[in-house]
């Protein structure tokens, strides 16, 4: 008889939770990139979504939705359903720097999501096209401080990681490049290669392959230590300017409301991708730095995106990129 009650109980435990999330997920999910495909943001969410479309057993669709430096996309995925099927790979641009920098930008991004974790760590290496003449870090900065007018800066739109770490060594260097705009990194560093462009600061998974093969120039990475994907590219600090340390990041959000259940299965499959030694292998070759578990759960994003804004605000108005 006990037994019969405890099985009845099981079976009304079952049933109590959102439909939704029992049967989840039972079509493809939609990951939203909001940049140009072949960039950093594109790579990561390819790798892990890739790893995690297996655990899921569903196919995981990624949509570039480009602009505004990625808040077109995001604020297309904060508005999506919140129900599993669509979810997105934002930034250390789009949920860090982008409220500074967008007086009305149409989401939070510590209100309106439900974090579901951090992918990837990416180290900010500066780069150049292969025959721009300056050779090592120094002379970088004594020809931007000399030539400034005619230098050309690739970024992937205001707000976005390039944009926000460039403009933060231009306000370092206390010197302004011309701009040039695309919808990615990926993009831009076609161009950069093609020699259209002169210089740019990016995330270090875009730019391995290309160092490697010696299409383009690195002049420092701005973290404390090398990286062990280029173990010959100078630290900042090595090559003299100590004072650039400046790393980035990816991660994967849910639109705010999306069900406790469907947040943790994405999470769990997230959890799965970065251990997993093939997934792992992509992104460090890649140069990106794995998360640690600690670092890996939805409550340790949300408090990490926090922080980030709190951190970027003051250092875009310093540079004099926030409009008072
Ligand atoms: N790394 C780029 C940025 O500057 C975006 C991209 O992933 O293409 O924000």
């Amino acid at each position: 008889m006990l037994r019969l009650v405890l099985a009845a109980l099981a079976v009304v435990a079952l049933g109590s939770g959102p439909a939704s999330a029992q049967a989840y997920p039972n079509r493809p999910v939609t990951l939203i990139v909001p940049f140009a495909a072949g960039g950093p943001t594109d790579i990561i969410a390819r790798i892990v979504g890739e790893h995690m479309a297996r655990t899921l057993g569903q196919q995981i669709v990624v949509e570039n939705v480009a602009g505004a430096g990625g808040t077109t996309g995001i604020t297309r995925g904060a508005q999506a359903k919140p129900d599993g099927y669509t979810i997105m790979m934002g930034h250390m641009g789009t949920h860090g720097a982008a409220p500074a920098l967008y007086p009305r930008l149409r989401y939070d991004p510590t209100k309106d999501f439900e974090p579901i974790g951090l992918a990837a760590g990416t180290p900010i290496l500066i780069v150049g096209r292969k025959a721009f003449p300056p050779n090592t870090l120094k002379d970088l900065i004594t020809y931007l401080q000399t030539n400034q007018a005619k230098v050309n800066q690739a970024h992937a739109g205001v707000g976005s990681v390039s944009h926000t770490t460039c403009t933060m060594l231009q306000s370092q260097l206390k010197v302004k490049s011309t701009l040039v705009a695309y919808r990615g990194t990926g993009p831009a560093l076609n161009d950069l290669v093609g020699g259209q462009v002169d210089y740019m600061c990016d995330q270090i998974v875009n730019l391995v392959e290309q160092i490697k093969a010696g299409n383009i120039r690195a002049y420092a990475i701005a973290t404390p230590e090398r990286s062990p994907a280029l173990p010959d590219v100078p630290t900042t600090k090595e090559a003299g300017l100590p004072q650039y340390q400046v790393s980035a990041w990816n991660a994967l959000f849910a639109p705010k409301d999306t069900p406790k259940e469907i947040v943790a299965r994405l999470n769990d499959a997230l959890d799965k991708a970065l251990d997993d030694a093939a997934t792992r292998k992509r992104l460090l070759d890649l140069g990106g730095v794995i998360p640690d578990k600690a670092g890996r759960t939805s409550a340790w994003l949300g408090n990490f995106v926090k922080a980030e804004v709190d951190r970027w605000t003051p250092i875009l108005k310093a540079a004099g990129a926030v409009a008072e």
